[in-house]
């Protein structure tokens, strides 16, 4: 490709918007461009990376067996109220309405349609097991887009759908997807973990995140450097049990005055002691409408997954000044003792020995506290954030904490949509039985972001070589120097014969704007033809290591086979 027939615009300024460098690359170095919040319009080169994304996953899927289909973006209402999913996913889905009234939403995912299709086609056990998936454009009105294409309104997602006789047999097809997803993001070539994740209601080990570790992720997760383990900080166990502080002897209850003391650091400031001597008590509204106080450490935070899937609600919130004030709580000085509402405390308080809560009382907080001889939760159960140092629940080791980009998601489903939605089959036995269901997704467009983030450097991109937009980046730096443009021309037409993807940049500018270019763009190799023609040599520059290397002009048919690969 010739630069001067391309359309490359590449920028000195990003964007204001733009605060993370894939965002601000992406754009300066004219991959993409913005139409309006969290929709992006791929140029040329971009197309480039994000076909090639494609082409890599739905290699290994097809090899994985999976069938690929392409399903329509518009999805009728009425399959998404069979599963009660049109009230469920609220805002995040984009609504239409067509000529006639009939109501439509613009695909998020496609368990619904998938399922429907597999309803009405396969009856007996004999057409089981099938996946089928697709490379499709989904739509989600996310509340927060933002960071370019890591959180778009519209982006690429392949989604994947198994269907098999039994829960064993979806296990299987789980596991199968999980090896082809490493598959697919070892090729792609990024620094990756595969993280245990919230599996909601089904429970069990079968939903996993693949996440890209990246500084400006939104994906909290440890992992264990030791043994492997990783998970969601939501989902990780805490290992209380490792963290058990020592018996003490109990202390008298004791009420304290406190005034205008009640944020924990606060309380232990006065008080002169420790977070973790300090139980924090929450208010909490389950989307059930139950009112409960859930307790915690002072040194730990709570995590609303966990409450939620305890709970087994669709959402939880913590309960405003109001609603304290009705139920005739005392904002800053909530405890346990006395209170009148259901009490459920985070591991962390168990065993915990005279500590300190509100005393439900304006300014005053009670010392000394011990379960069960001033209260008895309801229950202790794992609320936790989990966080780095915390013991890896595997091998006891100290955690690590990192932040990340959630690149993918598998997800074994269980019968919830085939039997919301009657997907049955006809099993050997002769019973009709509903089909077991696992799905799986990736980002792709979020893959083009999440390489970025994780290759680039001040002048811009440094594509990973499987999915880099072209291989080859010709410099011709002079193009007035007839000696210089016949070498470059002849370089790039022995590229082309051979077979490597090249871009040649034969504009008429500067050297230093060509360099700065090819910099931000970030193809791996460079072959710059410059002044050193007269002496038969051009220069060979890798993106990556900034290497230079001056190769013979008669070698480099041998050097563009190489590069070939
Ligand atoms: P997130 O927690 O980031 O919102 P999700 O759990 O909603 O993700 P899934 O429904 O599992 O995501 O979608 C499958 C994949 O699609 C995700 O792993 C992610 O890589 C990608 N994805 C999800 N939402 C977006 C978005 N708004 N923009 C770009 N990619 C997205
Ligand atoms: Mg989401």
């Amino acid at each position: 490709m010739r630069a001067s027939n391309y359309f490359i615009p590449t920028l000195k300024e990003a964007p204001s918007e733009a605060e993370v460098p894939s965002h601000i690359y992406l754009v300066r170095a004219g991959f993409i461009r913005q139409l309006a919040a969290g929709l992006y319009e791929y140029l040329p080169l971009g197309l480039r990376v994000l076909r090639k994304i494609e082409n890599i996953i739905r290699k290994h899927m097809d090899n994985a067996g999976a069938l690929e289909v392409l399903l329509p973006i518009l999805t009728p209402a009425e399959l998404w109220q069979e599963t009660g999913r049109w009230e469920v996913y609220g805002k995040e889905l984009f609504r239409v309405e067509d000529r006639k009234g009939r109501l439509f939403a613009l695909g998020p995912t496609h368990e619904e349609t998938i399922t429907d299709l597999v309803r009405k086609n396969i009856r007996s056990y004999k057409d089981l097991p099938k996946n089928f998936y697709q490379i499709q454009t989904k739509f989600r009105d996310e509340a927060r887009p933002r960071y370019g294409l890591i959180r778009g309104r519209e982006f690429l997602m392949k989604d994947a759908y198994s269907f098999d006789v039994s829960e064993e047999m979806a296990v299987q097809s789980y596991q199968v997807m999980r090896d082809t997803y490493k598959r697919i993001f070892d090729e792609l070539g990024l620094d990756y973990l595969m993280v245990e994740a919230d599996t909601g209601a089904i429970g069990g080990k079968y939903s996993h995140e693949f996440v890209v570790k990246a500084a400006n992720g939104e994906a909290h997760i440890v992992y264990c450097e030791n043994c492997g383990y990783a998970a969601n900080v939501e989902t990780a166990k805490y290992e209380f049990e490792l963290d058990r502080p020592p018996p003490e002897e109990e202390k008298p209850l004791e009420k304290v005055y406190t005034p205008n003391v009640s944020s924990v650091e606060e309380v232990a400031q006065f008080l002169g002691v420790p977070p973790t001597k300090i139980v924090k008590t929450l208010v909490y509204i389950l989307s059930d409408g139950r009112k409960v106080a859930v307790l915690i450490r002072g040194d730990r935070e709570l995590n609303e997954t966990k409450l939620i899937n305890y709970f087994n609600v669709l959402d939880c919130r913590l309960a405003t000044s109001e609603e304290l004030k009705e139920m005739g709580v005392v904002e800053g000085f909530v405890g346990p003792i006395g209170l009148d509402l259901p009490v459920y405390a985070d591991i962390s308080v168990e065993g915990l020995h005279n500590f300190v809560v509100g005393a439900n009382e304006k300014d005053y907080h009670y010392i000394n506290v011990n379960i069960p001889r001033d209260f008895k939760p309801v229950e202790f159960v794992d609320f936790s954030t989990a966080r780095g140092g915390d013991p890896c629940p595997n091998c006891k080791q100290p955690l690590k904490e990192t932040t990340g980009l959630e690149v993918g998601h598998i997800f074994l489903l269980g019968t919830k949509y085939s039997e919301a939605m009657k997907a049955y089959f006809v099993d050997k036995d002769g019973k009709e039985k509903p089909i077991v269901m696992g799905c799986y997704g990736i980002g792709v467009s979020r893959l083009m972001a999440a390489a970025v983030e994780q290759n680039h450097d001040d002048s811009g991109i440094i594509w990973p070589e499987s999915i880099a937009p072209f291989k080859l980046h010709i410099l011709a730096l002079n193009t007035k120097d007839p000696q210089i443009t016949d070498v470059a021309e002849q370089i790039y037409k022995q590229a082309q014969e051979i077979g490597v993807e090249v871009l040649y940049d034969d504009r008429d500018i500067s050297p230093g704007a060509k360099f700065k270019d090819a910099d931000l763009i970030g193809i791996p190799y460079r072959i710059v033809v410059g002044k050193k023609v007269k002496e038969g040599k051009v220069e060979l520059q890798e993106r990556k290591t900034g290497k230079k290397e001056e190769i013979q002009i008669p070698d480099i048919p041998a050097l563009l086979e190489k590069l070939k690969g």
